[in-house]
């Protein structure tokens, strides 16, 4: 059979993978050559350059981590790249995932000989952009011509959302708790269309942190206790094979753990003590042992859970069941906290689809809705007839439209005026059939087909020539489902510009669909000149940023936009409109355009696809700055006993935020998934810590209002600015007040920033200022200018200037010694965000 829709449906899983496909309305899942469902996301290679992927490239990562790559799939979109010592290959994240991918393909095509060219494969909610690029050039690279990619949660939701999609009106929680990656949807059913309401997620929390957990806080103890080996621990180079037998173990303990009391550990040979004698270790591990261990890292997922509700103004009470998703949701204790109405959810559960390949199984549902492309082009092409199908594979008509085009083999004119096509539905009860429809000379037709509810229908199509011989054409069917779609793939984060002084301009709001296309409804402007044909001159710079924070720099960098100096023909002046416009198509490919007028040019973005591999060193600089700012933060939410802060700082303790990114860190040398937890884990932390800020930061905003309005105010009583400044003034005072009473940090903000440029300009009219500014760099910074012989100069300059009274004179005095004076207060926007449009 040739099939006109993809039919198949990936999960590619962090810990493991699975493929399932979508056969006469029921989803099958494919066992592997060893009769498993999931195949571990591993890969070893071993001396002989051979390649092996699955369950013994997991076993093999015990004995020879040097040799193994697992989890992967937390460096996709990273320029990390992981070294098989042995054979000497190295391989990024994204070839490692093609290899799983590959190795899914190869079991169907040993279970049914189908050489597999299209499928759906998912990825946690939580991907971002460079993320979701590696995942397609991971499916190119395995040889999947077609290959959209489904979000997670809403495989999971169309997996129960199949059987059960007659409920109106009703949220659902779909909670994903995998092997490495977290992810809590809300999703909405109405009228048997699922839809996505909105998103939390976190791809830096999963099942393995608590094998960690395992390994660090009772294996590591138990082995340096018993065996007299201080140094062994976590990061240290020596004991990476031992302690990646402790992993293995601690995750095997775990998941027995779901079953029985207690499990036991044997590790025959761990390592080689300083002696050079083996070392065996035993340990048992009691499942109130894993409570502790557990706890924190439900707690983190049960707070995500409640902010994407609260984000709705939902609460548990308003959410109709919980969708378990993962293998860790099958730990009892896990199901007991989310279940407990006081400290976890409290929704009803729903696990009665096996949690660790619902996600395969709910993109098997979603491909067989998706139609493959050019099939018929590419058939003609070679040399067989093409049947080029226009219709809907899934929808509410109970009586759906198809009409389409036959092509002749290789794609010449033909005439079809005697030619016949009939679509047949066999297992319809009778069978159903079309009867048979002539096709034009062109070869077109249009008919309406018959469908029965519930069930994915397929129908056989049968193309006849003149003679009644029936032809062999690609595709030889088509399948339709009544119901059930899934609106548009929403975006999970906005998608934006960062604007000069760490400002961001969003232009396509998070949950809007995909495609979409926005143009920015501001025209921005330059705050540089970018003169013609300057080599050294520095380029007009429009970061694209994803995320949802209101400071550029907090949020994801996706590529900036440059305008050279040699792209332009003539000089840019400072000040020059921008149009800024950003297309993000339904599988999150960005393009950004800037047109500038006065060039009558238009600039395309070239994406810089991947981030950047964090360093863990800088990282344990900006670790220890923000623990700096916790504690500070911590001391003055005491001091004045500010609630929302407080309530804020208590989720750092309770969900173990410090510990976390510490061990991560110390791991960091030696595994390069342990830096990328710890980058996510810091950043995490800085937003929150960037919350408690704004609570406390109130009154200083309000203060710092009341000031500005002061100085605004007692300059324009002396009479410094005209008429205009003074109108301009009277307006942002009564706004700033409203904006007081409202209680709004980010209202406030805008207020005092306009205020304060207003001062700025009738600074630049008040003499006294310049006078006052003058003597200030003279007395307190005259002996530390940067160069000290031209400081001198213009000091003697100032002088003169203030003694003829020429104001303009000694404006300019002012502003050249300003670049002079030693950097106190670089600012602190980080690199990659600095722009100079506004
Ligand atoms: P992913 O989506 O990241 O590939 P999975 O859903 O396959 O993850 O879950 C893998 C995780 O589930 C691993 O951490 C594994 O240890 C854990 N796991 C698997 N089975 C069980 C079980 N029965 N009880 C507890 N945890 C389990
Ligand atoms: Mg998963």
């Amino acid at each position: 059979m040739s099939r006109s829709t993809i039919d198949f449906g990936i999960d590619l899983g962090t810990t493991n993978s699975a493929i399932a496909v979508l056969a006469s309305g029921d989803t099958e899942v494919f066992k592997n050559n060893e009769g498993f469902e999931y195949t571990p996301s591993a890969v070893w290679i071993d001396k002989n350059q051979r390649l092996f992927t699955g369950k013994r490239a997991k076993e093999r990562a015990e004995s020879d981590a040097r040799n193994t790559a697992s989890e992967f799939k937390l460096l996709m979109g990273t320029d990390a790249e992981i070294t098989f010592q042995h054979s000497g290959r190295r391989m990024r994240p994204e070839e490692l995932s093609a290899e799983v991918l590959k190795s899914l393909r190869d079991d169907v095509k040993q279970r049914t000989g189908e050489d597999l060219r299209h499928a759906v494969i998912t990825v946690p909610a939580a991907f971002e952009f460079p993320q979701c690029e590696a995942t397609r050039k991971a499916a190119q690279l395995a040889g999947l011509e077609t290959a959209p990619l489904l979000q997670e949660p809403v495989a999971a939701a169309m997996a129960y959302g199949f059987e059960k999609s007659e409920s109106d009106k009703v949220y659902w929680l779909v909670y994903d708790f995998g092997g490495g990656t977290f992810d809590a949807a809300l999703m909405h059913v109405r009228e048997g269309i699922i839809q996505v309401a909105n998103h939390g997620g976190d791809n830096q929390l999963g099942g393995k942190l608590v094998d960690w957990e395992i390994v660090e806080r009772l294996l590591i103890p138990a082995v340096v206790r018993e065996h007299n080996l201080p140094d062994f621990r976590r990061g240290n180079e020596r004991w990476l094979s031992a302690i990646a037998k402790l992993k293995q173990q601690a995750e095997q303990a775990k998941i027995r753990l779901s079953r029985d009391e207690s499990a036991g550990i044997f590790v025959e040979t761990l390592c080689l003590n300083d002696a050079g004698d083996p070392v065996s270790f035993e340990f048992e591990l009691q499942r109130r042992d894993l409570l502790a261990l557990l706890d924190p890292y439900v707690r983190r997922s049960i707070n995500i859970c409640k902010r994407v509700l609260s984000e709705r103004n939902l609460s548990p009470a308003d959410v109709d069941r919980l969708v378990l998703v993962g293998g860790p949701t099958l730990t009892p204790r896990l199901r007991e906290l989310l279940a407990d109405p006081k400290d976890g959810l409290g929704i009803k559960l729903d696990f009665s689809i096996d949690p660790l390949t619902i996600v395969a199984r709910g993109a098997a549902i979603f491909a067989g809705t998706q139609r493959i492309e050019g099939i018929a082009r590419q058939a003609a092409a070679a040399g067989h007839f093409g049947l080029e199908l226009k219709y809907k594979p899934v929808g509410t008509d109970l009586e759906p439209q198809v009409g389409g085009r036959l092509l002749a083999p290789g794609g010449g004119a033909a005439d079809f005026s005697a030619y016949t096509i009939e679509f047949v539905h066999p297992a319809m009860r009778p069978p159903w059939r079309s009867g048979k429809i002539r096709l034009s000379a062109a070869g077109t037709f249009f008919t309406t087909l018959v469908a029965a509810r519930g069930v994915q229908n397929t129908y056989a199509i049968e193309v006849a020539d003149p003679a009644g011989s029936r032809l062999a054409t690609q595709p030889d069917s088509l399948t339709y489902t009544i119901g059930l779609a899934i609106n548009e793939q929403p975006l999970i984060h906005s998608l934006g510009i960062a604007l000069a002084e760490n400002k961001v301009a969003w232009l396509i709001r998070k949950g809007a669909g995909l495609p979409a296309r926005k143009r920015d409804e501001q025209p921005r402007r330059t705050v540089v000149a970018l003169p013609a044909g300057r080599a050294d001159a520095p380029p007009v710079r429009i970061v694209v940023i994803e995320g949802d924070k209101d400071r550029a720099d907090r949020n994801k960098f996706i590529g900036a936009l440059e305008v050279h100096s040699k792209q332009i023909r003539r000089d840019l002046p400072l000040g020059s409109e921008i149009e800024i416009s950003l297309e993000i198509d339904a599988s999150r490919l960005i393009r950004a355009k800037a047109f500038i007028p006065i060039l009558d040019e238009e600039f395309e973005l070239k994406l810089a696809f991947r981030g950047e591999s964090p360093d863990p060193i800088e990282l344990a600089a900006e670790f220890a700055s923000e623990k700096a700012r916790l504690e500070k933060l911590r001391a003055r939410a005491l001091e004045r006993n500010e609630s929302n802060g407080l309530g804020l700082l208590q989720r750092v303790g309770e969900e173990r935020v410090i510990e976390d990114i510490a061990g991560a860190l110390a791991a960091a040398r030696t595994d390069p998934n342990a830096c990328v937890q710890g980058q996510n884990r810091i950043l995490d932390l800085r937003n929150l810590l960037d919350e408690v800020e704004d609570a406390l930061e109130w009154p200083t905003l309000v203060s710092d209002t009341e000031d500005q309005i002061g100085y605004a105010d007692r300059r324009l009583k002396r009479q410094i600015g005209g008429p205009e400044e003074a109108r301009a003034f009277a307006v942002l005072e009564r706004e700033a007040r409203q904006a007081m009473g409202s209680g709004q940090p980010e209202a406030l903000r805008l207020k005092l920033q306009q205020i304060t440029e207003l001062g700025n300009r009738l600074r630049w009219l008040d003499p006294d200022f310049w006078v006052a500014r003058f003597e200030w760099i003279r007395s307190e910074r005259g002996d530390r200018l940067n160069d000290p012989k031209q400081g001198a100069e213009l000091i003697a300059q100032g002088l003169r200037f203030l003694g003829s009274n020429d104001l303009p004179g000694l404006r300019q005095t002012v502003n050249q010694l300003t670049t002079l004076l030693p950097d106190e207060d670089p600012t602190d926007i980080r690199e990659e965000f600095r722009t100079n449009i506004v």
